[in-house]
């Protein structure tokens, strides 16, 4: 992509109603723009991160048997009156025609289980599990923090169906090992720890997947040694480590990008959702449900990752992987080289952002690689040349080293 065409700008300057570190990076670097508090458009760079982690997300869910589907955001009302639930404060509540009562959905218990229902009757049918990625809406009282906490965000929610509490059991660690991969990939998996919260009526414990980060919103209680921690509303009840017994647990702040949770029996029954076992008799399902929050997570990304440059995105998330400046391209062979070395990286597969741009001094080219904040930046100038090449850099590293032109493309292949 050339920089001079991309959609979505950088700025100098820091939006005036940024509250956050990742409302301030991400909307001067270009990647987001509020559209109302708690709702955002996505630009291309914007996007493109948002696609990646929840390709990941999609891919360790697909490992676990997951079948992605996509429910409706727009409902009945319905199902939310069948459980009880449509009193909740964060429901949207909307008016069809023929004056019908419609909810935008915060979250899809109440569609997924009667959705299921139509298909499962059987032992043979159990277990199953399905999920989607898909934006929900909660009018939450206060939006902020830009991407962490919106009105419209994104989540990938997972539901699975089991014929009993132990098959509910094996599975739930499944998933559990599932999201311990998906934090590694995405870069979070050294600050992201499991969490203990309150399970509801049925299950001890729900977990939260929290990521370590000053201007985290919650304070967990952690065990340094297990890197496990209780949560603010279960600390009364449980003061110590729940894997080593350690009490000397420490007060620390995070973000939480996951909860998973045993729902157990809860909407099969207000559903009335039985399949039969093997005898012919009816049984109550057993459910779970896992979500994780990708707009949320890429809030979470920034806030933990980045300096007073701008972000600094880890590789499998980075809206590109190289960041080419090209400097002095008013000289023909500069600019030809440029051209060139943009076209290797095309050729090659390799995701480049290329500053083609002809107007704009050095020094604003180098602040906007680093606002934006992908994982190598190449810089082609008259310099670059007399010195053997192409300047290599790392966005996390200091140093820059020289690259000859004919053998660039193996460094970066094998970064
Ligand atoms: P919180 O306690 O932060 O309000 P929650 O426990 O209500 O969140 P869940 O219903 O467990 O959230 O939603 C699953 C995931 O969706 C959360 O772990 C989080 O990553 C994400 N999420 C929840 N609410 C929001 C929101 N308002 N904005 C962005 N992401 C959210
Ligand atoms: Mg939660």
């Amino acid at each position: 992509m050339r920089y001079s065409q991309l959609f979505g700008k950088t700025s100098k300057t820091a939006p005036t109603d940024a509250d956050s570190v990742n409302a301030k990076l991400l909307t001067q670097g270009g990647f987001i723009q509020k559209e109302i508090s708690g709702v955002y458009n996505y630009l291309p760079l914007g996007l493109r991160v948002l696609n990646k982690i929840q390709n990941i997300v999609r891919e360790e869910m697909n490992k676990i048997e997951g079948q992605e589907i996509l429910m409706p955001a727009m409902t009945s009302e319905e199902g939310w009156v069948t459980t009880g639930r449509n009193a909740m404060d964060v429901l949207f509540h909307l008016k069809g025609q023929g004056d019908t009562n419609l909810v935008l959905n915060p979250t899809h218990e109440e569609v997924v289980t009667p959705l299921v229902q139509k298909y499962v009757f059987s032992y043979r049918d159990l277990p199953m599990a399905v999920y989607q990625i898909q934006n929900k809406f909660r009018n939450e009282a206060r939006a902020k923090s830009g991407l962490l906490r919106g009105r419209e965000f994104n989540m990938k929610d997972l539901y699975s169906f089991h014929t009993d509490e132990a098959d509910l059991d094996r599975y739930y660690e499944i998933v559990k090992k599932a999201y311990f991969e998906i934090y590694k990939r995405i870069g979070l998996g050294d600050i992201t720890v499991l969490t203990f919260a309150s399970g509801g009526a049925f299950s001890p414990f729900s977990h939260e997947f929290q990521t370590l980060n000053e201007n985290g919103e919650d304070t967990i209680h952690l065990c340094k040694k297990c890197k496990v921690a209780i949560n603010k509303e279960i600390i009364d009840t449980q003061k110590t480590c729940p894997e080593c017994g350690n009490d000397k647990l420490e007060a620390v702040k995070a973000t939480e990008v996951g909860n998973i949770f045993k729902l157990r029996t809860k909407f099969s029954e207000a559903f009335k959702f039985y399949y039969s076992d093997q005898n012919g008799q009816d049984k109550i399902v057993e459910m779970g449900c896992f979500g994780f929050g990708p707009s949320r997570t890429m809030g979470t990304i920034v806030e933990a990752c980045h300096d007073d440059k701008g972000i600094i995105w880890p590789k499998s998330v980075a809206p590109y992987q190289v960041h080419l400046v090209g400097l002095d391209l008013f000289e023909e062979n500069i600019k030809t080289q440029a051209e060139k070395i943009y076209q290797d990286l095309l050729d090659k597969n390799i995701e480049v952002l290329f500053d083609d741009r002809s107007d704009v001094t050095a020094g604003a080219k180098f602040a906007d690689a680093d606002l934006i904040g992908n994982p190598i930046r190449l810089v082609i100038s008259k310099r670059s040349l007399e010195n053997g090449g192409v300047e290599f850099k790392n966005r996390n590293k200091e140093k820059s080293e020289i690259l000859p032109l004919d053998s660039f493309l193996n460094k970066i292949i094998a970064k």
